[in-house]
């Protein structure tokens, strides 16, 4: 089963032809979640053949344009090709305010429900209930108001072992019990532990998304353990001041906060224009967490199942 993440911009607020604008788009099983929506990323969803129609739920992590630009012309988009599912967007109040009037503004009815959720700036909530994926959102440090995202697959029911199916000549209606994890018992009364005709799940996979952030501690257990954490990293430390007047992060902060929360990949992104290689960026972080890479446009990372 798939779980992967594409990469539709790696840039921040200057959008260049080699870096859009931030959004990520993530692959659960081939239901699709957007993560932020910069300046184009429907030209980025085409380069990459994503279907479009295939995007229910979209997640807008504040109101900064760099985060935000593309859901006008997006949802303009899915009017003119005839949409028809409800579209659901997380987000500000700010936001839905503005595309409320944007819609109204320059379409006629849109043909399909615009869902808006209401995130919550204050404290970490369960804002999706999926068939295959649960979505949190959490409080970032930013100039405005922030949310992260926390995305973690359901845990899978045990799967059942084929010898011991033909062992116990179990039957098939038994089968959806003893993969919750019932005993199964014999006709003459025999009880066969479950660990004996099942074998566990894989775990369940989890990225975790920290849009435009301060270095901030508080993230970290809320995160823990994730096997993909993208972090912001708009500057390296020669701009510490910088990262902390601004409300962003330097790639060594980035890469403390994996190291400290024991993920097992750190992507990171948003870099700022002014650097021409991020080649120092990727190093910075690497120095404290190896397994980090850095974001491109169009890069996919694929997170595999582990028993
Ligand atoms: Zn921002």
């Amino acid at each position: 089963m798939t779980f992967a993440l594409t990469v539709l911009g790696s840039g921040s607020a200057l959008p260049v032809p080699a870096r859009f604008s931030t959004a990520h788009l993530l692959n659960v099983d081939e239901h699709f979640f957007l993560i932020d929506c910069g300046e184009g990323t429907q030209i980025q969803l085409r380069r990459f053949t994503i279907k479009l129609g295939k995007i229910n739920h979209i997640f807008i992590s504040h109101y900064h344009g760099d985060h935000l630009f593309g859901l006008f012309g997006l949802i303009s988009t899915f009017t003119l090709l005839g949409r028809k599912p409800p579209l659901h967007i997380y987000c500000h109040p700010e936001i839905t305010g503005m595309v409320k009037h944007q819609v109204g503004y320059f379409s006629e009815h849109p043909g399909f429900e615009l869902v808006f959720h209401t995130l919550r700036f204050d404290e970490p909530s369960f804002i999706l209930d999926e068939k295959k994926v649960s979505v949190w959102s959490f409080p970032l440090k930013h100039k405005v108001e922030t949310c992260g995202f926390i995305f973690k697959e359901k845990q899978r029911l045990q799967n059942m072992r084929k010898d011991a199916l033909e062992k116990y000549n179990i039957p098939v209606k038994q089968i959806p019990l003893l993969k919750s994890g019932a005993d199964f018992t014999l006709e003459d009364g025999t009880v066969i532990p479950n660990r004996e005709i099942t074998y566990p799940p894989p775990k369940p996979r989890m990225y975790a998304y920290c849009s435009d952030t301060k270095y901030d501690e508080a993230i970290i257990p809320l995160i823990r353990g994730a096997d993909l954490l993208y972090h912001e990293a708009t500057f390296g430390s020669d701009m510490d001041e910088q990262a902390e007047k601004t409300g962003h992060s330097t790639a060594r902060q980035a890469a403390l906060i994996a190291k400290a929360a024991g993920v097992k990949q750190l992507l990171i992104g948003h870099f700022s224009i002014r650097y021409k290689t991020i080649d120092f960026l990727l190093k910075e972080a690497r120095d404290i967490f190896p397994d980090t890479v850095a974001a491109e446009d169009g890069l996919k990372i694929s997170v595999p199942l582990v028993r």
